[in-house]
Formats: structure tokens, sequence, C-alpha cells
């Protein structure tokens, strides 16, 4: 028990006995699953999960926290698995954990400027409680605080990570101190002579100026003290990665790097922080172009304050940072300060969600109180609530898509031809529908066909304009394609015991004139698409007279027109009868709108003229249609709902609904639902009528 002592400690200081008592018991079960594991320094495993939960508990962040810090690598590495933690500690203490693990496997393969910011993007979407990036963090952090036992190659890799990922990563959140700390880390790992020269340069810079920083602290709290305002003065060394980043970017030698040191000054409210950078200007002279004020324009993790760099005494900079007490704690403690655990908050009731809601509420606010842009805080909130995934290419290229988007529209976005010509996809090395819509961090890789198509049914899952409009551009030029040749065999058909190449172009011409057609595949398309009646055109081609025989039996097909699936969408199907798949159908031509399918028995047949055999090609159709039904059920609570649910369970939808209630507490509902055929209607009918309620339910052909 002794390595529990430490964190015990700190977690007195904040929270109560009850939860202490839990944070133990997480300790015990994660001591004894890391049971015989150990790190590469030697040490037993546990001391890595303790540390990690100690820097959340420096937080004073809420037991939950400290409790999946100290299991966060539980899930991974031993034989503890979520069920198991859901079990002890609850679902929200194992959702932070699998979180954890989640963003453990997440590797990242290319070092180019935009991906970097793509992961950084990727980790956010991946994460639903932001407690997960916390404790992802203090994992870091620890681990680069151990980076020592690692070999020195495998030591610059990780710390150029952090520097790329993670400190970005917690200076979003405002984590302002585990920032610096990864920097400076990072920066010894990967210049490990540099830092140490700078180190030792800072060292004897500290003791030289020591009287001087005492002296202008004392300068500061007296002038504040004479003009009556009430503040609190300190002062505080930059971190060496910072004055290495200056040395950097001015080119310069540490000697004339002098502002290593920056006083802040908190105050009461914003009017004294104006007030106090006044007073300072009046105090050293200020150096021109050096004051910023992100109180009026605030930085987008929200850090706020009056900054300006004077000279001082003997001509030393002096910078002085001025804020007020919330914004001082916002600039410290970010994000965290809201999952800091409180005793007379609702902590346990409020989810994270909720919490991380109140932080970036907060963020809006001061974002309105300075009456600025609310661009940044798009920014922001699209950062923590996503409505993009980023999933990887196997060549670890990360591509950003929107939040529903499948493995169809990732191929898409690669490229077209990698979509028109995709059959299958493996994620994670595993097949995967391509319907199903794709998560966070996943690796996909697409299959192709070099003959494969786009299908139809496509259109019923993508969700980016990209896809769409690349599947319909190439279903309908396949379509009009398709029109052609299906128009010639209809027209060959009619025009039997003749052949269109029969033909001499006269016969033709005159037909196409008549038309006001430019071509004989402009009517053969015509035709195809059912806007012209192949047995008119025939006629009116060979000058003879050819029967339509309605009533005659089905085995006849040389005047049937076939409905194919490249067709449907070109087609008019009655708004009186609804045909579906496999209904016996007939083509009505009228002289506005060409060619309409009826059900063959509907009502509005039977004075019609020009009637012409239809019949569905085979075919799984993907393309939906609507049917009526005719219910009438008990008017009971939740017989409406029930109906609904078979329909949802069907794979259909509600189109529309319309009700009446009838007498013996009967209610009549007409449903307008999508079917996709007979088949697919007759089941839905089957499950409708074993609803316990319902009376009578059948398909309505004429309503
Ligand atoms: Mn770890």
């Amino acid at each position: 028990m002794e390595l529990f002592a430490d964190l015990e400690h700190i977690i007195r200081g904040y929270l109560p006995e009850d939860k202490v008592e839990l944070v133990r018991r997480a300790f015990v079960i994660a001591r004894d699953a890391h049971e015989g594991q150990f790190r590469s320094s030697g040490e037993p495993y546990i001391t890595h999960p303790v540390a990690v939960a100690s820097i959340i508990a420096k937080m004073n962040l809420d037991h939950e926290a400290v409790m999946a810090a100290l299991l966060h690598d539980v899930i991974e590495d031993t034989a503890y698995s979520e069920e198991n933690l859901k079990e002890e500690f609850g679902a929200s203490v194992a959702d932070i954990v699998d979180g954890v693990s989640k963003l453990d496997k997440l590797k990242f393969r290319t070092r180019q400027e935009a991906q970097v910011e793509n992961f950084r993007k990727m980790i956010l979407a991946m994460t639903r409680d932001i407690r997960v990036v916390l404790i992802k963090l203090a994992d870091r952090t620890h681990n680069m605080r151990t980076l020592g036992a690692l070999r020195p190659d495998k030591r610059r890799r990780i710390a150029k990570e952090t520097l790329e990922i993670y400190c970005p990563l917690a200076h979003r959140l405002g984590i302002e101190h585990i920032k610096n700390e990864l920097e400076d880390l990072s920066f010894e790992a990967m210049y490990p002579h540099r830092y140490k020269v700078l180190k030792k340069l800072v060292e004897v810079a500290r003791n030289n100026r020591q009287d001087l920083i005492e002296r202008i602290s004392n300068e500061i709290k007296e002038r504040l003290e004479n003009v009556g305002i009430v503040a609190r003065v300190w002062g505080r060394e930059k971190h060496l990665y910072k004055i290495y980043q200056k040395m950097r970017a001015k080119d310069q030698e540490f000697h004339s790097i002098m502002d290593i040191y920056a006083f802040r000054i908190i105050v009461k409210n914003i009017d004294d922080c104006y007030r106090v950078l006044g007073q300072m200007h009046n105090l050293y002279k200020p150096r021109p172009g050096r004051v910023k004020d992100y109180i009026a324009v605030p930085k987008a993790n929200g850090y706020q304050s009056l900054q300006t760099s004077m000279i001082g005494p003997h001509g030393v900079p002096v910078e002085v940072h001025i804020h007020t007490e919330d914004m001082e704690q916002v600039a410290e403690m970010g994000v965290t300060a809201y999952w800091v655990y409180k005793e007379s908050g609702k902590n346990d009731s409020t989810t994270a969600q909720i919490r991380a809601q109140r932080w970036l509420q907060n963020l809006v606010e001061i974002q309105q109180s300075v009456g600025n842009s609310f661009e940044f805080i798009e920014n922001v909130k699209s950062e923590f609530f996503p409505k993009e995934i980023f999933v990887f290419t196997p060549k670890g290229r990360i591509v950003e898509l929107p939040k529903g988007a499948t493995a169809v529209d990732f191929a898409y976005a690669v490229h077209s031809d990698i979509g028109n010509t995709c059959v299958g996809v493996l994620v994670e090395y595993k097949p995967y529908p391509l319907s199903k819509a794709l998560e966070s961090g996943q690796t996909v890789n697409i299959i192709t066909e070099p003959n494969a198509h786009p299908k139809a049914s496509w259109l019923n899952f993508v969700v980016t304009a990209r896809a769409k409009t690349r599947i319909r551009h190439y279903l309908k030029q396949r379509c009009e394609d398709d029109a052609v040749k299906l128009g010639e065999r209809e027209l060959n058909a009619a025009l039997q015991p003749h052949r269109l190449t029969d033909l001499s172009p006269q016969q033709i011409q005159a037909v196409l004139d008549e038309r006001k057609l430019s071509s004989l595949d402009g009517l053969l398309r015509e035709i195809g698409l059912g806007n012209q009646l192949s047995s008119v055109i025939a006629h009116q081609l060979v000058g003879e007279p050819i029967e339509i025989d309605v009533d005659g039996n089905a085995e006849n097909h040389s005047n049937t027109l076939t409905i194919a699936p490249a067709l449907m969408a070109n087609m008019q199907f009655a708004k009186c009868c609804h045909p579906i798949p496999g209904d016996p159908i007939l083509g009505c031509s009228t002289p506005n709108n060409g060619l309409v399918i009826h059900h063959q028995q509907c009502v509005n047949l039977k004075n019609a003229h020009q009637l012409v055999k239809a019949k569905w090609e085979k075919m799984q159709s993907a393309v939906n249609f609507d049917a009526e039904l005719q219910i009438e059920i008990l008017n009971e609570k939740g017989a409406l709902p029930s109906l609904m649910t078979v329909i949802g369970a069907s794979e259909s939808s509600i189109q529309n609904i319309w009700t009446e209630g009838l007498e013996n507490n009967l209610l009549f509902v007409i449903l307008q639902i999508s079917v996709k055929d007979t088949k697919h209607l007759a089941n839905i009918l089957y499950h409708i009528k074993r609803i316990t309620g319902v009376v009578s339910a059948k398909r309505n052909i004429n309503a």
C-alpha cells in the first residue's frame, strides 16, 4: 500500500472519504492486474498508472478521472476487460479507460504538416469525454519524464511526436503547465546538449538578476498600492523551450534574450486591468509594438490578459501579464477547471459532456462580452463536438469525412476511379460492409476491380456530395446508353416482321421531323425512356396498324415494355395506384406525360386507350417505391408506436400517415410507406398483422 500513499495524500486534500475509498479500490485492482509486469526502467508497472493518477489528482480532477488514470492500461495490457471495469466501477470509468485504450492504438505514421493538424483533430474527434484526453496527456507526461530508460533514437521519435501532437493539444485545452513541461522534456530528449547549456545559462542569469527582479517586483507593488489598486503580484521564469524558441526565431544569442522573466498581476475586475496597464506604462517606458490586448481579443483557448513589455532599470526588459482571478483560472487550468471536484457541486450527476459544454459556454461568454466574431468559437466547437471523422488510408494518409460517411464516400474522396471501381472494403484489415458508417481512427483499404461499376443502391447510404454526384453521373450516362439500346430492341420488336435496318433513311427522317428529333439515337432513347411508344412509332414508320392485345397472355413478349433498374429513375409511375416491382402492370400513353406505368387493376385504366404491356425486369430493386396501406387497429396507447416500430424494423420508412377514429374504439390508419417490391410489402403486412390490436391490414391500390 506504500505505493498508494503519495497519491492518497493528494486526493485527501480535495476528495471526501467515500471517494478516496473508491480510488483505493481502483488502485488495488490495477496493482493486482499489473502484477508481475515491469517498466523499461525495471520498476513494477503499477508505478506508472499511479504517477499518471497523481498528475490528474494534482489538477484536482474528479474521482472518476483519478480512478480511470489508475486503470488506464488494464484493458490493453492485462486480462481485465472493459466489462469487468463496468461491473466494478460503473460505465463512466469504463468508458474513459476504453477511450484511452483506443487512443493508444492510434499510430501516427506520416510527418507532413497538414497531417499533424488532422491527427490532433482525430484525437479530439475520437473523444467523447475530454477526461480521456487529459489522462492521455498525463500518461504522455509521465512517459516523457521516464524517457531515459529508452534508446536514444526511440527517445527522439517520441519527443518529436510529443512536440507535434501533444503539446499543441495541451495548449488547445488551455493546460499550460502540462504543455510547458512536455515542451521542456521533449527539448531535453531531442537536443540534450543545447538543453544543458541553456539551462546553465539561465541559472547564472537568474542568480545575477535576483536583486533586480526583487527590485522591480517591489516597485510594481508600491506603485499599485499608491494608486489604491488591490492586486497580487509575482514573477515567473519562462520555461526553457520558450526561451529556446525565442532565440531561434530571432536568431539571437542567449545574452541578448533578457526577458526570461514575466510578472503576473492579478486584480479584481477588467477595469482594474486597464488601470494597471496605464500605471505600468507610467512606471517604465513601454516598448513599441509589444502591448497585446488579449482581453478584447482572447486567444482561441479562452486565454485572456493584457500583456506589455517595458524597459526597466538598467535597460532590463520587464514583461507584465495583467488579468482577473477568473482569467487566471482559465489561463492555468483551461478545460480542466470544469472537471475539478467540488463538494457542493452536483459532480456525480453531471455528465462530462455537459461540463465540456459548460467550458465552451464560458468561451462563448468571454467572446460575447468583448463583442468579437464567433469564428474562433465555431472552430473550438467543431473540435470538441466534431461533425467530421478522420480515417487513414493504408499508407497512413488522413482523410477527413463528414460523420456517417461510408467506405464508398471514402473511396470517392481518395479518387473518383477508386470509387467507380470499388467492390469491397477492409477496415482494420477485416471485411466491413460498404454501407456501414466509418469511425475516426480506422484504417480503410478499398478493394477495386477494374471492370466494376458504381451501383444505384449506393445512393441509399453515401453522404458526401462528391460520392453522390459521381454515382449519379455514372448512372445517368449508363442509363442513356441503355435507353438507346433498349429503345432499339423495343422498336425492332414492334416493327416485326420488319427490321429497323430494312427501312429507308427517308422513312426514318419523316418520323424524326414529325417528332422534332435530330437523330435516330434520339428517337431510340425517347422510346427506351418510355417517352414514346414503340408501337406507335413502328406504325408510323411502316404505315401499318399494330394490334396491342391488352388481354393477351403474358408469354407474348414482342410488344412488352421491360422496366429495367437503370431506367427506373426516368420512368413515371402512376400516383393513383402506386405500382411496385412484382405487381402486374400496364403502360398508359398520355399526350402530355408520355408513358405512365399503372397497376393492372387501377380504376383509371378502364377508359384508357393507348395501353402497352409492361413487365418488371427481374431484379434486386434499389429504388424505393411507395405503397399505401389501410389498417384498422384498436385505439389504444402504444398502437401507433408499435406500427412504427414494425415498419422501421422491416427496413421501410413512413412517408405519410393519416388517421381517423372509428366507432368501437377502432382507429383507421392510412399509411404511405416505402417498399422495394411485392415480397417486401408482403413481409411488412405479415408483421403488421401480428401486432396485438390490429384488426385488419391490407394494401390499398386506389385510394
Ligand atoms: Mn500508460
